[in-house]
Protein backbone atom coordinates (compact mmCIF):
# COMPACT_ATOMS: atom_id res chain seq x y z
CA UNK A 1 0.00 0.00 0.00
CA UNK A 2 1.44 3.50 -1.45
CA UNK A 3 1.22 6.02 1.39
CA UNK A 4 0.42 8.67 -1.45
CA UNK A 5 1.43 12.49 -0.57
CA UNK A 6 -1.34 15.11 -0.18
CA UNK A 7 -0.56 18.81 -0.37
CA UNK A 8 -2.95 21.50 0.27
CA UNK A 9 -2.26 24.79 -1.31
CA UNK A 10 -3.53 27.94 0.27
CA UNK A 11 -2.46 30.58 -2.07
CA UNK A 12 -1.26 30.86 -5.82
CA UNK A 13 2.36 31.41 -4.40
CA UNK A 14 2.40 27.92 -2.79
CA UNK A 15 0.51 26.59 -5.85
CA UNK A 16 3.19 27.89 -8.50
CA UNK A 17 6.21 27.21 -6.14
CA UNK A 18 4.53 23.34 -6.43
CA UNK A 19 4.36 23.74 -10.33
CA UNK A 20 7.71 24.83 -11.02
CA UNK A 21 9.01 21.46 -9.02
CA UNK A 22 7.72 20.17 -11.51
CA UNK A 23 6.31 16.94 -9.39
CA UNK A 24 3.59 14.96 -11.29
CA UNK A 25 0.33 16.02 -9.36
CA UNK A 26 -3.29 15.00 -9.83
CA UNK A 27 -4.73 18.84 -8.60
CA UNK A 28 -8.22 18.74 -7.50
CA UNK A 29 -10.78 20.47 -5.90
CA UNK A 30 -14.29 19.37 -4.47
CA UNK A 31 -13.52 15.95 -5.80
CA UNK A 32 -17.00 14.99 -6.25
CA UNK A 33 -15.91 13.42 -9.94
CA UNK A 34 -17.47 10.33 -10.59
CA UNK A 35 -14.74 9.29 -13.05
CA UNK A 36 -11.90 9.57 -10.70
CA UNK A 37 -12.55 7.39 -7.70
CA UNK A 38 -10.75 9.49 -5.02
CA UNK A 39 -11.72 7.23 -1.88
CA UNK A 40 -9.99 4.13 -3.53
CA UNK A 41 -7.58 5.52 -6.40
CA UNK A 42 -4.55 3.18 -5.14
CA UNK A 43 -3.62 0.71 -8.51
CA UNK A 44 -5.04 4.02 -10.81
CA UNK A 45 -2.68 6.34 -10.33
CA UNK A 46 1.21 6.04 -10.51
CA UNK A 47 2.99 5.92 -6.90
CA UNK A 48 4.41 8.78 -6.96
CA UNK A 49 1.63 11.18 -8.45
CA UNK A 50 1.04 13.72 -6.04
CA UNK A 51 -2.49 14.73 -5.14
CA UNK A 52 -3.05 18.53 -4.41
CA UNK A 53 -5.82 20.26 -2.95
CA UNK A 54 -6.91 23.43 -4.37
CA UNK A 55 -9.70 23.37 -2.61
CA UNK A 56 -7.80 25.40 0.06
CA UNK A 57 -7.55 28.27 -2.19
CA UNK A 58 -9.26 31.35 -0.85
CA UNK A 59 -12.49 32.26 -3.29
CA UNK A 60 -13.18 35.46 -5.14
CA UNK A 61 -16.22 36.49 -6.57
CA UNK A 62 -17.37 39.80 -8.42
CA UNK A 63 -18.90 41.65 -11.56
CA UNK A 64 -16.53 42.86 -14.44
CA UNK A 65 -18.15 46.01 -15.91
CA UNK A 66 -19.77 44.17 -18.36
CA UNK A 67 -21.56 42.25 -15.69
CA UNK A 68 -19.45 39.00 -16.37
CA UNK A 69 -18.77 36.66 -13.23
CA UNK A 70 -14.76 36.54 -12.34
CA UNK A 71 -14.16 33.74 -10.44
CA UNK A 72 -10.67 32.93 -8.55
CA UNK A 73 -9.54 30.43 -6.66
CA UNK A 74 -12.18 28.06 -4.99
CA UNK A 75 -15.62 28.80 -5.26
CA UNK A 76 -18.62 26.22 -5.55
CA UNK A 77 -21.28 26.34 -7.60
CA UNK A 78 -23.83 26.75 -4.98
CA UNK A 79 -21.68 30.10 -3.99
CA UNK A 80 -21.36 31.12 -7.49
CA UNK A 81 -25.35 31.18 -7.95
CA UNK A 82 -26.20 32.94 -4.79
CA UNK A 83 -23.55 35.91 -5.15
CA UNK A 84 -25.16 36.35 -8.59
CA UNK A 85 -28.87 36.26 -7.41
CA UNK A 86 -28.01 38.54 -4.75
CA UNK A 87 -26.95 41.03 -7.76
CA UNK A 88 -30.27 40.18 -9.69
CA UNK A 89 -27.19 37.95 -11.99
CA UNK A 90 -27.52 34.39 -12.92
CA UNK A 91 -25.35 32.09 -14.22
CA UNK A 92 -26.61 29.10 -16.78
CA UNK A 93 -24.30 26.61 -15.55
CA UNK A 94 -26.31 24.27 -12.99
CA UNK A 95 -24.67 21.03 -12.37
CA UNK A 96 -26.80 18.83 -9.57
CA UNK A 97 -24.00 18.81 -7.72
CA UNK A 98 -23.73 22.19 -6.35
CA UNK A 99 -20.51 21.58 -4.26
CA UNK A 100 -18.48 21.27 -7.07
CA UNK A 101 -15.69 23.46 -7.86
CA UNK A 102 -16.56 26.13 -10.96
CA UNK A 103 -12.94 26.04 -12.15
CA UNK A 104 -13.21 22.44 -11.65
CA UNK A 105 -15.86 22.59 -14.00
CA UNK A 106 -14.15 24.46 -16.35
CA UNK A 107 -11.80 21.87 -16.26
CA UNK A 108 -14.45 18.79 -16.79
CA UNK A 109 -16.67 20.19 -19.13
CA UNK A 110 -18.96 20.36 -17.06
CA UNK A 111 -22.78 20.51 -17.77
CA UNK A 112 -26.12 20.13 -16.25
CA UNK A 113 -29.81 20.78 -16.79
CA UNK A 114 -29.83 24.01 -18.20
CA UNK A 115 -27.31 23.51 -21.07
CA UNK A 116 -31.11 22.29 -22.98
CA UNK A 117 -31.66 26.17 -22.85
CA UNK A 118 -28.61 27.99 -22.46
CA UNK A 119 -26.00 24.76 -24.46
CA UNK A 120 -22.86 24.07 -22.24
CA UNK A 121 -20.29 25.82 -20.11
CA UNK A 122 -17.62 26.23 -22.77
CA UNK A 123 -20.06 28.60 -24.60
CA UNK A 124 -20.40 30.72 -21.67
CA UNK A 125 -16.63 31.32 -20.90
CA UNK A 126 -15.15 34.45 -21.88
CA UNK A 127 -11.61 34.27 -20.49
CA UNK A 128 -9.45 32.29 -18.25
CA UNK A 129 -6.22 32.38 -16.41
CA UNK A 130 -4.29 29.37 -15.77
CA UNK A 131 -0.62 28.43 -14.56
CA UNK A 132 1.88 26.31 -17.12
CA UNK A 133 4.35 23.79 -16.33
CA UNK A 134 6.61 27.42 -15.69
CA UNK A 135 4.94 28.46 -13.19
CA UNK A 136 3.74 31.22 -15.25
CA UNK A 137 0.36 32.55 -15.15
CA UNK A 138 -1.33 32.59 -18.56
CA UNK A 139 -4.68 34.57 -20.14
CA UNK A 140 -6.72 32.14 -22.28
CA UNK A 141 -9.40 34.01 -23.96
CA UNK A 142 -12.53 32.72 -25.82
CA UNK A 143 -12.81 35.42 -28.82
CA UNK A 144 -8.87 33.93 -29.93
CA UNK A 145 -8.70 31.32 -32.02
CA UNK A 146 -6.62 28.78 -30.76
CA UNK A 147 -2.97 28.90 -32.41
CA UNK A 148 -1.44 25.67 -31.60
CA UNK A 149 2.24 24.67 -33.28
CA UNK A 150 0.62 21.41 -34.70
CA UNK A 151 -1.77 21.81 -37.33
CA UNK A 152 -5.25 20.84 -36.02
CA UNK A 153 -7.47 20.47 -39.29
CA UNK A 154 -7.98 16.83 -39.33
CA UNK A 155 -8.34 17.10 -35.38
CA UNK A 156 -11.33 19.53 -36.02
CA UNK A 157 -12.45 17.70 -39.37
CA UNK A 158 -12.69 14.79 -36.99
CA UNK A 159 -14.67 16.85 -34.16
CA UNK A 160 -17.31 18.30 -36.52
CA UNK A 161 -20.34 15.95 -36.20
CA UNK A 162 -19.77 16.54 -32.53
CA UNK A 163 -20.37 20.36 -32.64
CA UNK A 164 -24.01 20.30 -31.36
CA UNK A 165 -23.27 17.90 -28.44
CA UNK A 166 -22.79 19.84 -24.90
CA UNK A 167 -19.10 17.40 -25.18
CA UNK A 168 -17.49 15.43 -27.71
CA UNK A 169 -15.37 12.12 -26.83
CA UNK A 170 -12.38 15.09 -26.62
CA UNK A 171 -12.03 18.31 -26.14
CA UNK A 172 -13.44 20.76 -28.91
CA UNK A 173 -9.65 22.62 -29.32
CA UNK A 174 -11.63 25.32 -31.38
CA UNK A 175 -10.95 29.02 -29.48
CA UNK A 176 -7.87 29.64 -26.81
CA UNK A 177 -10.06 28.92 -23.66
CA UNK A 178 -10.99 25.23 -25.50
CA UNK A 179 -6.87 24.64 -24.20
CA UNK A 180 -8.30 24.09 -20.36
CA UNK A 181 -11.38 23.43 -20.99
CA UNK A 182 -12.69 19.34 -21.14
CA UNK A 183 -8.91 18.66 -20.57
CA UNK A 184 -9.22 17.50 -17.23
CA UNK A 185 -6.27 19.06 -15.78
CA UNK A 186 -3.88 17.92 -18.17
CA UNK A 187 -2.31 20.70 -19.45
CA UNK A 188 -2.22 23.37 -16.62
CA UNK A 189 -4.23 24.56 -13.57
CA UNK A 190 -6.81 26.90 -13.83
CA UNK A 191 -6.97 29.31 -11.15
CA UNK A 192 -9.60 32.42 -12.74
CA UNK A 193 -12.26 32.34 -15.23
CA UNK A 194 -14.98 35.10 -16.29
CA UNK A 195 -18.56 33.60 -16.90
CA UNK A 196 -20.90 35.51 -18.92
CA UNK A 197 -24.46 36.28 -16.74
CA UNK A 198 -28.03 36.63 -17.45
CA UNK A 199 -30.44 39.36 -15.51
CA UNK A 200 -31.98 37.00 -12.76
CA UNK A 201 -35.99 35.89 -13.21
CA UNK A 202 -38.38 34.50 -11.52
CA UNK A 203 -38.30 30.55 -12.38
CA UNK A 204 -41.17 27.64 -11.44
CA UNK A 205 -41.01 23.74 -12.34
CA UNK A 206 -43.98 21.97 -14.22
CA UNK A 207 -44.07 18.19 -13.48
CA UNK A 208 -45.23 15.65 -15.90
CA UNK A 209 -45.96 12.18 -14.29
CA UNK A 210 -45.77 9.51 -16.97
CA UNK A 211 -46.33 5.55 -17.42
CA UNK A 212 -42.54 3.99 -16.14
CA UNK A 213 -40.49 4.18 -19.56
CA UNK A 214 -39.37 0.43 -19.88
CA UNK A 215 -43.62 -0.69 -20.72
CA UNK A 216 -43.88 2.37 -22.99
CA UNK A 217 -41.65 5.34 -23.73
CA UNK A 218 -43.64 7.17 -26.06
CA UNK A 219 -45.68 9.92 -24.37
CA UNK A 220 -41.68 10.47 -23.42
CA UNK A 221 -40.85 10.72 -26.78
CA UNK A 222 -43.67 12.88 -27.88
CA UNK A 223 -42.59 15.40 -25.20
CA UNK A 224 -38.99 15.14 -26.05
CA UNK A 225 -39.70 16.25 -29.58
CA UNK A 226 -42.89 18.79 -29.00
CA UNK A 227 -40.10 20.46 -26.30
CA UNK A 228 -36.96 20.89 -28.74
CA UNK A 229 -38.75 24.04 -30.32
CA UNK A 230 -39.09 25.89 -27.47
CA UNK A 231 -35.47 25.97 -26.25
CA UNK A 232 -36.09 29.86 -25.74
CA UNK A 233 -38.43 29.21 -23.51
CA UNK A 234 -37.69 26.16 -21.54
CA UNK A 235 -33.97 26.26 -19.39
CA UNK A 236 -34.22 22.44 -18.77
CA UNK A 237 -35.92 19.50 -20.10
CA UNK A 238 -35.47 16.47 -17.04
CA UNK A 239 -35.84 13.09 -16.31
CA UNK A 240 -36.32 10.95 -13.07
CA UNK A 241 -37.55 7.20 -13.83
CA UNK A 242 -39.60 5.47 -11.40
CA UNK A 243 -36.54 3.40 -9.93
CA UNK A 244 -34.62 6.50 -8.94
CA UNK A 245 -37.67 8.24 -7.24
CA UNK A 246 -38.46 5.08 -5.62
CA UNK A 247 -35.25 5.77 -3.44
CA UNK A 248 -36.98 8.75 -1.72
CA UNK A 249 -39.26 8.82 0.85
CA UNK A 250 -42.65 8.53 -0.12
CA UNK A 251 -43.70 12.21 0.67
CA UNK A 252 -40.98 13.61 -1.51
CA UNK A 253 -41.91 11.17 -4.18
CA UNK A 254 -44.33 12.92 -6.56
CA UNK A 255 -45.21 9.72 -8.39
CA UNK A 256 -47.22 6.65 -7.97
CA UNK A 257 -44.72 3.92 -9.34
CA UNK A 258 -44.60 6.70 -12.67
CA UNK A 259 -41.82 8.56 -14.11
CA UNK A 260 -41.31 12.09 -14.49
CA UNK A 261 -40.12 15.05 -16.84
CA UNK A 262 -40.14 18.41 -15.14
CA UNK A 263 -39.68 21.90 -17.52
CA UNK A 264 -38.09 24.70 -15.85
CA UNK A 265 -39.39 28.02 -17.48
CA UNK A 266 -38.89 31.42 -16.60
CA UNK A 267 -42.50 32.64 -14.07
CA UNK A 268 -43.62 34.59 -16.94
CA UNK A 269 -43.54 32.47 -19.63
CA UNK A 270 -45.55 29.36 -17.61
CA UNK A 271 -48.80 30.47 -19.37
CA UNK A 272 -47.89 30.58 -22.92
CA UNK A 273 -45.32 26.93 -22.37
CA UNK A 274 -48.50 25.10 -20.91
CA UNK A 275 -51.03 26.71 -23.67
CA UNK A 276 -48.66 26.10 -26.72
CA UNK A 277 -46.82 22.71 -25.71
CA UNK A 278 -48.30 20.53 -22.72
CA UNK A 279 -52.12 20.99 -23.68
CA UNK A 280 -51.55 20.16 -27.10
CA UNK A 281 -49.96 16.90 -25.66
CA UNK A 282 -51.84 13.97 -26.92
CA UNK A 283 -50.35 11.21 -25.12
CA UNK A 284 -50.87 13.08 -21.99
CA UNK A 285 -53.38 13.76 -19.48
CA UNK A 286 -54.04 17.26 -18.27
CA UNK A 287 -54.22 15.80 -14.63
CA UNK A 288 -51.33 14.34 -14.57
CA UNK A 289 -49.24 18.08 -15.43
CA UNK A 290 -48.64 20.22 -12.27
CA UNK A 291 -46.09 23.00 -10.71
CA UNK A 292 -43.70 22.73 -7.85
CA UNK A 293 -41.92 25.84 -6.07
CA UNK A 294 -38.18 25.81 -7.57
CA UNK A 295 -37.06 25.55 -3.97
CA UNK A 296 -39.05 21.59 -3.77
CA UNK A 297 -37.70 20.77 -7.42
CA UNK A 298 -34.06 21.31 -6.17
CA UNK A 299 -34.18 19.29 -3.01
CA UNK A 300 -35.66 16.71 -5.57
CA UNK A 301 -33.35 16.68 -8.22
CA UNK A 302 -30.55 16.89 -6.14
CA UNK A 303 -31.49 13.73 -3.92
CA UNK A 304 -31.81 11.25 -6.24
CA UNK A 305 -28.38 11.09 -7.09
CA UNK A 306 -27.01 11.08 -3.45
CA UNK A 307 -29.43 8.63 -2.18
CA UNK A 308 -28.10 6.16 -4.91
CA UNK A 309 -24.47 7.26 -4.13
CA UNK A 310 -25.57 6.18 -0.55
CA UNK A 311 -27.45 2.92 -1.18
CA UNK A 312 -24.21 1.87 -3.34
CA UNK A 313 -21.71 2.71 -0.56
CA UNK A 314 -23.70 0.19 1.80
CA UNK A 315 -23.46 -2.54 -1.39
CA UNK A 316 -19.44 -1.53 -1.00
CA UNK A 317 -20.10 -1.43 -5.24
CA UNK A 318 -19.29 1.73 -7.45
CA UNK A 319 -22.12 2.64 -9.43
CA UNK A 320 -22.28 2.01 -13.01
CA UNK A 321 -23.22 4.47 -14.80
CA UNK A 322 -23.65 5.87 -18.09
CA UNK A 323 -23.62 8.97 -19.36
CA UNK A 324 -24.37 9.02 -22.90
CA UNK A 325 -25.99 11.61 -25.31
CA UNK A 326 -26.79 11.01 -28.68
CA UNK A 327 -28.31 12.98 -31.80
CA UNK A 328 -32.43 13.17 -31.46
CA UNK A 329 -32.58 11.09 -34.40
CA UNK A 330 -30.66 8.13 -32.77
CA UNK A 331 -32.97 8.97 -29.48
CA UNK A 332 -35.18 5.98 -29.44
CA UNK A 333 -32.35 3.59 -30.43
CA UNK A 334 -30.91 4.80 -26.86
CA UNK A 335 -33.43 4.19 -25.00
CA UNK A 336 -34.59 0.67 -26.77
CA UNK A 337 -30.95 -0.20 -25.62
CA UNK A 338 -31.48 1.18 -22.11
CA UNK A 339 -34.59 -1.09 -22.10
CA UNK A 340 -32.60 -4.35 -23.15
CA UNK A 341 -30.79 -3.60 -19.93
CA UNK A 342 -33.82 -4.00 -17.70
CA UNK A 343 -33.71 -7.86 -18.80
CA UNK A 344 -30.57 -8.94 -17.06
CA UNK A 345 -32.03 -9.23 -13.59
CA UNK A 346 -29.62 -6.85 -12.20
CA UNK A 347 -30.94 -3.84 -10.26
CA UNK A 348 -31.43 -0.06 -12.53
CA UNK A 349 -32.13 3.45 -12.51
CA UNK A 350 -32.49 5.98 -15.22
CA UNK A 351 -32.26 9.86 -15.01
CA UNK A 352 -30.57 12.66 -16.69
CA UNK A 353 -31.31 15.34 -19.82
CA UNK A 354 -33.57 14.21 -21.44
CA UNK A 355 -34.29 17.11 -23.59
CA UNK A 356 -31.00 16.90 -24.65
CA UNK A 357 -30.86 13.06 -25.55
CA UNK A 358 -28.57 12.66 -22.65
CA UNK A 359 -29.51 10.08 -20.10
CA UNK A 360 -27.53 8.41 -17.32
CA UNK A 361 -28.71 4.79 -17.21
CA UNK A 362 -27.05 3.27 -13.81
CA UNK A 363 -26.63 -0.71 -12.58
CA UNK A 364 -26.99 -1.25 -9.38
CA UNK A 365 -25.54 -4.52 -9.39
CA UNK A 366 -24.37 -6.74 -6.37
CA UNK A 367 -20.75 -6.95 -6.07
CA UNK A 368 -20.49 -10.51 -8.30
CA UNK A 369 -21.91 -8.75 -11.22
CA UNK A 370 -19.34 -6.14 -11.53
CA UNK A 371 -17.45 -7.87 -14.37
CA UNK A 372 -20.87 -8.65 -16.72
CA UNK A 373 -22.34 -5.11 -16.23
CA UNK A 374 -18.76 -3.68 -17.50
CA UNK A 375 -19.31 -6.43 -20.41
CA UNK A 376 -22.35 -4.78 -21.13
CA UNK A 377 -21.08 -1.09 -20.91
CA UNK A 378 -18.68 -2.19 -23.54
CA UNK A 379 -21.49 -3.60 -25.67
CA UNK A 380 -23.42 0.34 -25.06
CA UNK A 381 -20.16 2.53 -26.07
CA UNK A 382 -19.97 0.04 -29.17
CA UNK A 383 -23.30 0.81 -30.37
CA UNK A 384 -22.67 4.44 -29.24
CA UNK A 385 -19.27 4.97 -31.41
CA UNK A 386 -21.59 3.06 -34.35
CA UNK A 387 -24.46 5.83 -33.95
CA UNK A 388 -21.69 8.67 -33.75
CA UNK A 389 -23.07 9.29 -30.24
CA UNK A 390 -21.26 10.98 -27.17
CA UNK A 391 -20.62 8.46 -24.70
CA UNK A 392 -19.38 10.67 -21.89
CA UNK A 393 -20.98 14.23 -22.55
CA UNK A 394 -20.99 15.39 -18.62
CA UNK A 395 -18.96 13.60 -16.03
CA UNK A 396 -15.78 13.43 -18.09
CA UNK A 397 -13.16 10.64 -18.17
CA UNK A 398 -11.17 10.60 -15.48
CA UNK A 399 -9.44 7.43 -14.36
CA UNK A 400 -12.48 5.09 -14.63
CA UNK A 401 -13.90 5.59 -18.06
CA UNK A 402 -10.14 5.54 -19.75
CA UNK A 403 -10.82 1.72 -20.93
CA UNK A 404 -14.22 2.77 -22.54
CA UNK A 405 -13.09 6.05 -24.17
CA UNK A 406 -9.94 4.42 -26.51
CA UNK A 407 -11.59 2.83 -29.21
CA UNK A 408 -13.40 6.42 -29.75
CA UNK A 409 -9.59 8.19 -30.24
CA UNK A 410 -8.39 7.53 -33.49
CA UNK A 411 -4.53 8.10 -34.54
CA UNK A 412 -5.23 11.50 -35.15
CA UNK A 413 -6.69 12.52 -31.74
CA UNK A 414 -3.89 10.53 -30.19
CA UNK A 415 -1.19 12.27 -32.15
CA UNK A 416 -2.92 15.75 -31.08
CA UNK A 417 -2.98 14.47 -27.44
CA UNK A 418 0.97 13.31 -27.74
CA UNK A 419 1.72 16.85 -28.91
CA UNK A 420 -0.22 19.31 -27.02
CA UNK A 421 1.48 17.09 -23.85
CA UNK A 422 4.92 17.57 -24.85
CA UNK A 423 4.16 21.50 -25.35
CA UNK A 424 2.18 22.19 -22.07
CA UNK A 425 3.63 19.19 -20.14
CA UNK A 426 7.07 18.39 -21.23
CA UNK A 427 7.91 17.10 -17.13
CA UNK A 428 4.67 14.66 -17.65
CA UNK A 429 3.37 16.65 -14.02
CA UNK A 430 -0.21 17.61 -14.69
CA UNK A 431 -2.36 14.33 -14.53
CA UNK A 432 -0.09 12.08 -16.06
CA UNK A 433 -2.27 9.10 -15.97
CA UNK A 434 -5.64 10.91 -17.53
CA UNK A 435 -7.24 10.35 -20.85
CA UNK A 436 -4.45 12.22 -23.24
CA UNK A 437 -2.02 9.06 -22.26
CA UNK A 438 -4.51 6.55 -23.78
C1 LIG B 1 -24.36 13.66 -7.15
C2 LIG B 1 -23.52 14.15 -8.27
C3 LIG B 1 -24.12 14.88 -9.31
C4 LIG B 1 -23.34 15.36 -10.36
N1 LIG B 1 -23.94 16.10 -11.35
C5 LIG B 1 -23.20 16.60 -12.36
C6 LIG B 1 -23.79 17.39 -13.38
O1 LIG B 1 -24.99 17.66 -13.38
N2 LIG B 1 -22.99 17.87 -14.37
C7 LIG B 1 -21.65 17.59 -14.40
O2 LIG B 1 -20.98 18.03 -15.34
N3 LIG B 1 -21.07 16.85 -13.45
C8 LIG B 1 -21.80 16.35 -12.43
N4 LIG B 1 -21.19 15.59 -11.47
C9 LIG B 1 -19.76 15.29 -11.58
C10 LIG B 1 -18.83 16.32 -10.87
O3 LIG B 1 -19.55 17.08 -9.93
C11 LIG B 1 -18.18 17.24 -11.92
O4 LIG B 1 -17.32 16.48 -12.74
C12 LIG B 1 -17.40 18.43 -11.32
O5 LIG B 1 -17.00 19.31 -12.35
C13 LIG B 1 -16.21 18.02 -10.50
O6 LIG B 1 -15.84 19.14 -9.71
P1 LIG B 1 -14.93 18.99 -8.40
O7 LIG B 1 -14.73 20.33 -7.82
O8 LIG B 1 -15.50 17.97 -7.49
O9 LIG B 1 -13.59 18.47 -9.08
P2 LIG B 1 -12.66 17.24 -8.68
O10 LIG B 1 -13.50 15.99 -8.63
O11 LIG B 1 -11.90 17.58 -7.48
O12 LIG B 1 -11.70 17.17 -9.96
C14 LIG B 1 -12.24 16.82 -11.21
C15 LIG B 1 -11.20 17.03 -12.33
O13 LIG B 1 -10.95 18.42 -12.50
C16 LIG B 1 -9.56 18.69 -12.48
N5 LIG B 1 -9.40 20.00 -11.84
C17 LIG B 1 -9.99 20.39 -10.69
N6 LIG B 1 -9.69 21.69 -10.44
C18 LIG B 1 -8.88 22.11 -11.45
C19 LIG B 1 -8.24 23.34 -11.78
N7 LIG B 1 -8.38 24.43 -11.02
N8 LIG B 1 -7.47 23.39 -12.91
C20 LIG B 1 -7.32 22.32 -13.70
N9 LIG B 1 -7.92 21.14 -13.46
C21 LIG B 1 -8.68 21.03 -12.35
C22 LIG B 1 -8.96 17.56 -11.69
O14 LIG B 1 -7.63 17.36 -12.05
C23 LIG B 1 -9.85 16.40 -12.11
O15 LIG B 1 -9.38 15.86 -13.33
C24 LIG B 1 -21.94 15.09 -10.40
C25 LIG B 1 -21.35 14.38 -9.35
C26 LIG B 1 -22.11 13.91 -8.31
C27 LIG B 1 -21.44 13.15 -7.19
Amino acid sequence: MVDRKIISFYSNEELISHIKSGLPTLFHSSQTSTVIPFENIQGLLNDETILGNLSTIKGRLEFTSNKDLLISGFVTWKEAKEFCRSHGREIMTSPTEELAGVLAGIATSCTGERSFGFQNLRSQIVELQYVDYQGNEKKLSANKKLELAIDLTTYQNDFAPYMNFKNAPYPRLLVETDLMTGTEGQLGVITSAVLKTISYEEETYLFILLPKWEDNFEPHLEIFHAVQAFRKEIRACEFIDSNSLSYLPPEKNPGKNQDVIFLEVRKSDFEAIYENLLSKLTLINEENIFEMASGKCRDLRVSVPRAIFEVNGRMGVSKKGTDVQVTAQMFRELLSFYRSYTHLGVGYNLFGHFGDAHLHFNFMPTPDKNDFCNQELERLYRKVLEWNGSPFAEHGIGLLKKKFIAPFFTEHQKIVFRDLKKEFDPKGQFFPEGFMSC
